[in-house]
């Protein structure tokens, strides 16, 4: 069956079609039959160089044998068992040993349930009720953090869904990125402020980039208030660097949360910090915390063969740094809005300079993003299909896709 006639039947079944809103490309989104490497083939037969990866988690590209071998050698010996596994201990122990601020983890199934978690335990380890969030962040999709980008610094928290009840989401507190004054002022005024949690690069309306020495700031502001920071590092663990944001900026946060590359590309997501707030989680301490899944020893195994992967093979972050500078030095001199990269993150905002938050990534012209996301897709290039999704490449990509990516970028916005 073809993707149109897929997406049909699948209206039928699923609200919009799809099990995940992102996912609903217009007219009909294209329908995979299988991937590998750098690619896609679709079940209308097309080719695409994939630029989504699964919207960030396989920085080795699809398939990869290593991590392949590594599932299927986990399936042999089963893939649930509802009792603590071996494997929990290498990745944890990773994750500790990478990570400077981290010295214990839970294991969850996805980003949002390890936010929530690290929201109910600030909550518990402060005593307070009230936490701050920025404006367009994004930390998955659960009550708490589903509050659009509002009217300010101080505003209270307006639902972003339907269904989310207005009393809870007073409790979000929202500032601009960038902003260290706004979060001061804001803390100054506030004595309930359990936690400020934050991507350190916005990955899911970017990337927007910290200003020089924002994170800093954020660290000292936070500390000096007794407001615990809580680092989001789902898109940028193991994506910016072995470390993530915490070793690249230097920034050493209270708690921490990740997913997508921690499991290889399968369902995970974990939550850390200090070990006097993390033994309040249950049946360590006060702090419920529980599920079905969490450790999945599939998920695990993936997960721990992609980071030592990327242990031995350092150099893959210098590789994708240098793929997506080729790419931003066509995109740039295509003077159509601005080229923003780090690592193997990169996007191409339809705005003149480089966004630095919320606000101004919603200057963007959306329909001339529409029309080259469109042209790109025809060039064989699959993007993520919104202007505010963060690009990414996988260390399957290859020279050739590469040249490929950038000339398309090139004849793409010049067209
Ligand atoms: N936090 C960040 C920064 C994310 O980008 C995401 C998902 O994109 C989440 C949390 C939620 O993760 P999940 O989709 O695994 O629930």
């Amino acid at each position: 069956m073809k993707s149109s006639d897929l997406f049909s039947r699948a209206k039928t079944l699923m609200p919009g079609g799809v099990s995940s809103p992102v996912r609903a490309i217009k007219p009909y989104p294209f329908y995979v039959e299988r991937a590998a490497g750098s690619r896609l083939t679709t079940v209308d037969g097309v080719d695409l160089i994939d630029c989504c990866l699964g919207y960030g988690p396989l920085i080795l590209g699809h398939a990869h044998p290593e991590i392949r071998e590594a599932i299927e050698r986990q399936l042999a010996k089963g893939w649930l068992y509802g009792t603590p596994t071996p494997l929990e201990l290498d990745l944890a122990g990773m994750l500790v040993d990478d990570h400077p601020a981290i010295e214990m983890v839970r294991f969850v199934s996805s980003g949002s349930e390890a936010t929530m978690a690290a929201i109910r335990l600030a909550r518990g380890y402060t005593g307070r009720q009230d936490i701050v969030k920025v404006e367009g962040g994004f930390h998955g999709a659960h009550d708490a953090v589903l509050v659009k980008a509002g009217s300010g610094a101080t505003t209270l928290g307006v639902p972003d869904s339907a269904g989310v009840l207005p009393d809870l989401v007073a409790h979000t507190r929202q500032v601009p990125y960038n902003d260290p004054e706004a979060l001061e002022d804001l803390l100054s005024k506030n004595d309930d402020i359990a936690a400020f949690i934050l991507e350190p690069i916005m990955g899911n309306v970017g990337p927007v980039l910290p200003d020089d020495g924002y994170l800093a700031a954020v660290r000292e502001i936070t500390a000096a208030h007794d407001v615990l920071l809580i680092l989001d590092e789902v898109i940028t663990g193991y994506r910016v660097g072995i470390g993530g944001a915490e070793v690249l900026y230097g920034v050493k946060p209270d708690l921490a949360t990740f997913g997508k590359i921690i499991g290889g590309g399968l369902p995970i997501g974990a939550f850390g910090g200090r070990r006097e707030i993390m033994e309040l989680v249950a049946p360590a301490g006060p702090v419920y915390q529980a599920g079905t899944f969490s450790g999945n020893p599939a998920s695990l195994a993936a997960g721990y063969a992609t980071l030592r992967h990327l242990h031995e093979h350092p150099e893959i972050y210098r590789r994708l740094d240098e793929a997506t500078r080729a790419i931003g030095e066509v995109a740039t001199d295509a003077h159509r809005g601005s080229f923003v990269r780090i690592g193997s993150l990169f996007k191409h905002f339809f705005r003149g300079e480089p966004p630095r938050n919320y606000r101004e990534v919603k200057e963007c012209d959306t329909e001339a993003f529409s029309r080259f996301w469109r042209a790109m897709l025809d060039a064989g290039i699959f993007l993520p299909p919104s202007q505010f999704e963060t690009n990414f490449l996988s260390a399957a990509h290859t020279k050739e896709d590469i040249e490929q990516i950038a000339d398309a970028y090139g004849s793409c916005l010049f067209a």
